[in-house]
């Protein structure tokens, strides 16, 4: 990204995520866990690997972590712990990244979508009752942008038809809902380690976090091959297993994780305050629980044009996620068309995600929101000539 001009003078350009600075902040601890590694040679699952997993169990407050080798398999794991297969149907919300669906498809099963709530952006419990069929075999919500999706009702539902209820916290590290954790609310909670996550590795990670020993122990035994012991394999098995050396970072990075995320609610609490007057929709965190702001979220009519003008001032947007899963093409035989979902659909059509990561500073808030002003008074008049 070029560096933009303000008052004549060059700024440099503010991106959408940026990783030095916290590296910069922990890189003697982290050259530490590496070495450790590099030393005893445990380069895939192994002491540093248990010693995240089991300190990851305990911060979500669950018995058990298996650690993997993404979210995405940690999601494919889950449902087959769970017996999803051939013929069944898991109930998913229509907005979310397409890896939260993809795993259904990999068991052969059909998602059932819901839409999300208007405020909270996550599954709806009011549209829930109608999706459950005979054939519904587990319920995943996904805690969407970093705030927990409206647990009591779901799993109150869930409960009531014998279902269990798999969470997606890959953007929820951390986050809470009535004083417990993401990843300690559901029978089977999956966490993603993507590098751009609360909790990032420094490659490729994932982890399931549950109470049930059983179910942890077949993800064990899922993640390496389907085997308990050593070449007898008891089950179809995968190539999922986390590697040493993101266990050993993951681990010297949880230590940090609630500061991080008390500096994103900061960084959050002030644009919320600085975009009020705006006509901007920012985010609504709920008074249940804690948002982690994995993504600040902003919704805006004329989304496009806003992020040309952030992006033309250097500042880097995303947009997660412009179109719905139900509307992408590998979803498309299932039949659910254009109109179905408008919730999830007007937020893939409004949303935008401004920076957000612990170490921005009040400086850079401020010319976020001093673009985003220009760009919205610019846009008023033009509406109005
Ligand atoms: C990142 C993410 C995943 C997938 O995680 P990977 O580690 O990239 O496979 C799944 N669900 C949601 C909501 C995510 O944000």
């Amino acid at each position: 990204m070029n560096s933009a001009h303000v008052y004549g003078q060059s700024v440099p350009p503010i991106p959408f995520l940026d990783l030095k600075v916290q590296y910069q902040g922990m890189a003697a601890e982290i050259h530490a866990a590496l070495d450790e590694v590099l030393h005893n040679t445990a380069f895939v699952l192994g002491p540093a690997v248990q010693k995240f997993e089991q300190a990851f169990a305990a911060y979500c407050g669950a018995k058990h972590c298996v650690g993997l080798n993404s979210g995405t398999s940690a999601l494919h794991v889950a449902l087959l712990c769970l017996g999803v297969g051939a013929g069944d149907e898991v109930i998913v919300p229509a907005m979310s990244f397409i890896a939260t669906a993809w795993p259904v498809l990999y068991v052969g099963a059909r998602p059932a979508f819901v839409d999300i709530d208007p405020r909270r952006y996550t599954l709806d419990p009011t549209g829930l009752a109608a999706a459950i069929t005979k054939r519904t075999k587990a319920i995943l919500p996904v805690h969407l942008y970093g705030q927990c999706a409206d647990m009591d009702p779901i799993l109150r539902l869930a409960n009531q038809h014998g279902l269990p209820v798999i969470e997606d916290a890959a953007q929820a590290h951390g986050a809470t809902y009535r004083d417990r954790r993401a990843g300690a609310l559901g029978r089977i909670a999956c966490f993603s380690f993507y590098p751009g996550k609360n909790l990032g590795a420094y490659g490729e990670g994932g982890a399931i976090v549950t109470d049930d020993a059983d179910l942890a122990d077949l993800a064990r035994q899922l993640r390496d091959h389907g085997q308990k012991t050593r070449y007898v394999h008891e089950r179809l098995g995968f190539n999922y297993r986390m590697e040493g050396l993101q266990g050993a970072v993951l681990d010297v990075k949880l230590r940090h994780l609630d500061a991080w995320n008390a500096g994103r609610r900061q960084v959050a609490a002030r644009y919320d305050e600085l975009l009020a007057d705006t006509d901007v929709v920012t985010p609504a965190p709920c008074a249940d629980g804690d948002h982690v702001y994995h993504i600040y979220a902003i919704r805006c009519e004329a989304r496009d044009e806003l992020k040309a003008v952030l992006q033309e001032c250097g500042i880097g947007t995303n947009l997660h996620y412009p179109i719905p899963i139900h509307l992408q093409k590998p979803f498309a035989p299932f039949g659910y068309g254009p109109g179905r979902f408008p919730v999830a659909e007007e937020l893939g059509r409004t949303e935008l995600s401004l920076p957000m990561y612990a170490e921005l500073t009040p400086e850079q808030i401020e010319r976020v929101v001093a673009v985003v002003r220009q760009a919205r008074g610019d846009g008023r008049r033009s509406a109005a000539r």
